[in-house]
């Protein structure tokens, strides 16, 4: 066994992560830092843009580590996936044969999807580049596919799927319903039957394949070199995914269509069955069109539906396995580690970023956790800042980014803006929405409460995400205004100036 000591190790090549890893290799020029991470390419934010004084835009681009280790002398990136932790004695083991020593632990090793089912082949969940690539590889050939969930991933498939039927299985009365509420899914909705816009055939985000067991500098993944199987071996997961993680691949099927989107509501998946099995079942004198299909999704609905495979975009399980055993870290219910307010876990010299992690903290009342890819920028950045506190003895408060929640994302090809409690989390009777829309235009929504704006939703180019995030953080009363608050003929702008 190798033993190897550092000041500070951050497990996880994921945005929050490597951003972790940067923080403190540069804070603590002379210290050394470890970045422990089991994909061979580590994720790298670019082109950060401060949109507003909280929401933010960047591009993340995925690296070879040796990237990093050149920017920071004092950073040692080591590409071994982490087998158990031993809390009380500060050490790390790795499948590799490493014992690794460390002063200060931050563990930024993300999610894994939560799986329908685990080893069926054919279900397929989204997380990486690899299991991204394995969808397009099956797609190709796919006639129908059934897509369960409803959250981000979910959306941006069915959307960017083409030449592929697609039975869309949602839980919920309408789409879309982690993001926002059933107005703006009726205002997304017509995008389903639309052709979608041509697109820029550059892909902003660059990419690297793996040769070898080194990374190099390659192709990107749209360049199609089948990649399955030539990492490692190892079972490992890789980063998750981002924003337009379908750019650069296509996302077809084997038919001529073009959309082909049937949303089935307020259904889950209740079982799956294989070709035989189904033969087998007396559901298949039940079921009007059976087909010839590889498996079936009998739905919770009564309907039941073959098709080529089942894509399973219904959230992900924190990664926390490899450092449970043998430790007492609180875990919240959804399984995360419990962070406080300076990311630190119960176990001691231990902190965690991204989505691995559970803010514990009670949170200003304009802000909630979702898994996302700016979440995990903060989170990290935030957990390196309070690690470092730590070791000089400093005290630090929570980051400002925890105050307002605020997001951009694209949905069906909208800009989405995001802002506090935009879906009124919480509120419950206790709020009252304003609503504009225009058709295939604009959609606005705005939660008041006791007359103050605690939320919005913005789709399209509304242009009100800084005049609205103002009002939200200043929290004045804007019962005066009323539902001109709206109107589209007064520049809101101004109004507030
Ligand atoms: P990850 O990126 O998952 O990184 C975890 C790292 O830990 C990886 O490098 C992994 O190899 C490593 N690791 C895991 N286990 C071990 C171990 N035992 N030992 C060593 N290393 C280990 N967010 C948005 O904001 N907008 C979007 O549009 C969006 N779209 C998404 C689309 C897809 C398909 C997916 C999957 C996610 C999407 N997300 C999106 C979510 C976003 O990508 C994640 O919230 C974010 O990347 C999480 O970052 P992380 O660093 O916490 O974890």
């Amino acid at each position: 066994m190798t033993e190897k000591t550092f000041k500070f190790v951050v497990v996880g090549g994921g945005i929050a992560g490597v951003t972790c890893a940067e923080q403190l290799a540069s804070q603590f020029p002379s210290a050394d830092v470890a970045l422990l991470t089991a994909a061979p390419l580590i994720k790298a934010v670019c082109n950060f843009k401060q949109v507003s004084k909280t929401l933010e835009e960047f591009d993340v681009e995925e690296r070879p580590s040796s990237v990093l280790e050149e920017k920071y002398p004092n950073l040692r990136v080591i590409q071994s996936a982490v087998k158990a932790l031993h809390a009380q004695q500060h050490t790390l083991q790795t499948v590799d044969g490493l014992e690794i020593h460390y002063e200060k632990l931050c563990i930024c090793s993300g999610g894994r999807p939560k799986l329908l089912t685990q080893d069926n082949p054919y279900v397929l969940g989204i997380r990486d580049t690899d299991s991204a690539q394995e969808f397009q590889k099956r797609l190709s050939k796919a006639r129908r596919i059934v897509v369960v969930g409803n959250g981000g991933i979910a959306l941006e498939l069915v959307y960017e799927v083409e030449g592929c039927e697609v039975i869309w299985a949602v839980k919920d009365k309408a789409i879309g319903n982690t993001f926002f509420d059933a107005g703006a899914a009726q205002f997304l909705i017509p995008s389903l039957d639309t052709d979608k816009p041509e697109r820029a055939a550059t892909c902003k985000r660059a990419r690297y394949t793996i040769e070898g067991p080194a990374a190099t500098q390659g192709l990107a993944v749209g360049g199609g070199g089948d990649r399955q199987g030539q990492r490692r071996g190892l079972e490992e997961p890789g980063s998750a995914l981002g924003p337009d993680w379908h750019e650069g691949i296509s996302l077809r099927g084997a038919e001529e269509v073009s959309h082909r989107v049937s949303v089935e509501y307020q259904s889950e998946v209740k079982q799956i069955y294989t070709h035989q099995d189904f033969l087998l079942s007396p559901l298949a004198s039940q079921t009007a069109d059976t087909g010839s299909w590889p498996v079936y999704a009998q739905l919770t609905n009564g309907k039941t539906f073959g098709c080529d495979f089942i894509v399973s975009a219904t959230g992900v399980v924190p990664n926390t396995e490899p450092f449970l055993q043998g430790n007492s870290f609180a875990l919240a219910e959804d399984s995360g580690l419990k962070v406080d307010d300076h990311m630190m876990t119960s176990e001691p010299d231990i902190y965690a970023a991204g989505d691995v992690c559970t803010a514990g903290w009670e949170p200003s009342h304009l802000w909630q956790q979702m898994r996302l890819w700016t979440q995990a920028r903060q989170m990290g950045w935030y957990a390196g800042r309070c690690m470092a506190a730590d070791v000089l003895s400093e005290t630090i408060e929570l980051d400002f980014c925890f105050e307002l929640f605020s997001h951009i994302t694209k949905f069906f090809n909208y800009k989405v803006v995001l802002l506090g409690k935009f879906n009124g989390q919480g509120l419950g009777l206790n709020q009252e929405l304003l609503v504009r829309c225009t058709k295939g235009h604009e959609y606005v929504k705005v939660v008041l409460s006791g007359g103050r704006m605690l939320g919005a939703v913005l789709i399209g180019e509304t242009d009100l995400e800084e005049t609205f995030e103002n009002l939200i953080l200043n929290q004045m009363d804007l019962t005066p205004y009323g539902e001109e608050l709206l109107n589209p003929n007064i520049d809101i702008e101004d109004y507030f100036d």
